[in-house]
């Protein structure tokens, strides 16, 4: 007799989902073939996952993965996080969503002003003092610069100012606008037609720096070659984006913190925004609350999502200086910034966000990632020796491998021999979720992650990096 679709060892059988996922689903950032192949350097695996706790991710048949990505960067204090599921559950039996044009409500306002209150500082300057609230980092991206461009317009500023200056390998996201101040080839270079020109600075990246140069060295060099690609265009632009500290997608590439500073200093001498997109490195992922801060700096437009919610739902919130919100005010409803999202400002995802927030309070969370970095850094520093690794670096709560050839920086793997990919099924086969970037393996944990469960992430990269490699 068949059994019934509701049968609990159908159920708790990890392949009844696959096969179920894959006639219906269309995944984000992948080559679907490579679910629908069996076999083959190509493959990759679909991980059902049932529910989570912690750092893990538990499947249908109870089997545990440590989630070593934090979920594409967006979890902070574990998964399924008793404290903030009660704040959704209870703000979702209080008001779940209205409208916030022309409405309020207490989440909004309040996590606004614990934002306001935590953001970076620079002396002299007026804090940031507003935050419009989008519902994904895209979005807000696409928010910071739409504002950045709409107030010189305001100004009346003529000829207008339409550039933006991106950094080379940055990124900020996927929509048309997003893709068009990021620059990495993979997710813009089929979309070029549709996007519209931005100018790219060198990256201050370290790795790579020429022999025997320092990081700030390298900062500084590329600081004056975004000072002349300023002067070049003088007057056509409105702002710079850059993600602080660490480039995220681009790689886990780190740099200076000198870099924000020069970067802050020629905004200013050229009267442009300056927009952090801290949606990565926010919330204590490099160490201070915000990336910013390594620099001393403010900018003037402060972008954030992912970890915004501890993870728990889509929000973004950009943080905007008074001069900026003061370039609206006007009699006219087209010098307004009329952007608006269905969902902007949902309670629930404030909810969440405010509940974060608590916990880094209660749980001195900053003291204790400082602790969890260091020990990050002690069970790293032995991979350094692997002979394909060229590269191991960190930012706080991010430690990233380079896998190479011949374990230096010039030589790097056949891409078609997908070693990151067989990094990744390797790990996964041993009960920890790895998502490589290209050939860059990355550490980016829940803030939760404890001392037995990286002894098992910093042994299964060891594990994975020897079996990837293998194949070379
Ligand atoms: C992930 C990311 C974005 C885009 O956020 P989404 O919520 O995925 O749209 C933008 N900027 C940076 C630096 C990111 O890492």
């Amino acid at each position: 007799m068949e059994k019934s679709p509701h049968d609990a060892s159908i159920l708790n059988d990890p392949d009844h989902w696959r096969a179920r996922d894959l006639a219906v689903l269309w995944h984000p950032c992948t080559q679907m073939r490579e679910h629908h192949v069996a076999q083959g350097p190509d493959t990759l695996p679909l991980l059902p996952v049932a529910r989570g706790d912690g750092a893990w991710l538990i499947g249908h048949d109870g089997s545990r993965t440590l989630d070593a990505v934090s979920s594409w960067w967006t979890n902070l204090h574990g998964h399924a996080e008793p404290r903030i599921a009660d704040a959704i559950a209870q703000q979702a039996r209080t008001l779940e969503q209205v409208i916030l044009a022309g409405c309020s409500h207490p989440p909004a306002v309040e996590l606004a002003e614990r934002l306001l209150a935590l953001a970076p500082r620079q002396a002299g300057r007026a804090p940031l003092s507003k935050v419009f609230y989008a519902d994904n980092g895209s979005a807000g991206v696409e928010v910071a610069l739409k504002m950045a461009f709409h107030w010189f317009r305001n100004r009346g500023d003529e000829p207008r100012r339409t550039k933006f200056v991106a950094l080379e390998n940055g990124y900020h996201g996927e929509t048309i606008g997003a893709l068009s101040v990021g620059d990495i080839p993979l997710y813009r270079r089929v979309y070029a037609p549709l996007l519209t020109e931005a100018l790219f600075a060198p990256s201050p990246d370290a790795y790579l720096a020429r022999g025997g140069q320092s990081a700030a060295a390298c900062a500084e060099d590329a600081a004056d070659a975004l000072a002349r690609l300023l002067d070049e265009h003088a007057g056509e632009i409105c702002a710079l984006i850059l993600e602080p500290r660490v480039q995220c997608a681009g790689g886990m590439r780190m740099h200076d913190p000198v870099y924000l500073k020069r970067a802050r200093e020629l905004c200013d001498v050229h009267g442009i925004f300056l927009i952090a997109d801290e949606i990565a490195v926010g919330f204590g992922r490099t160490g201070t609350l915000f990336a910013s801060e390594q620099s001393g700096v403010m900018p003037d437009l402060l972008c954030l999502s992912k970890g915004l919610t501890g993870g728990f739902l889509p929000l973004a919130a950009v943080l905007a200086t008074q001069t900026l919100y003061d370039g609206f005010l006007d009699d006219s409803r087209e010098r307004a910034f009329l952007h608006s999202h269905s969902y902007t400002g949902n309670p629930l995802a404030c909810a969440a966000a405010l509940a974060s927030l608590d916990i880094f309070e209660s749980d001195d969370v900053l003291a204790r990632n400082q602790r969890t970095a260091a020990r990050m850094a002690a069970l790293a520093a032995p991979l350094a020796q692997l002979p394909h690794v060229a590269d191991v670096r960190q930012a706080g709560m991010i430690v990233a491998f380079e896998l190479t050839r011949d374990g230096d920086k010039h030589t790097p793997f056949d891409p078609a021999l997908r070693i990151g990919l067989r990094a990744y099924r390797a790990a996964l086969a041993r009960g920890v979720l790895l998502r490589p970037l290209g050939d860059i393996l990355y550490w980016m944990p829940p803030y939760c992650i404890d001392d037995a469960q990286l002894a098992l992430l910093a042994q299964t990269t060891q594990d994975a990096i020897r079996e990837a490699v293998a194949c070379a």
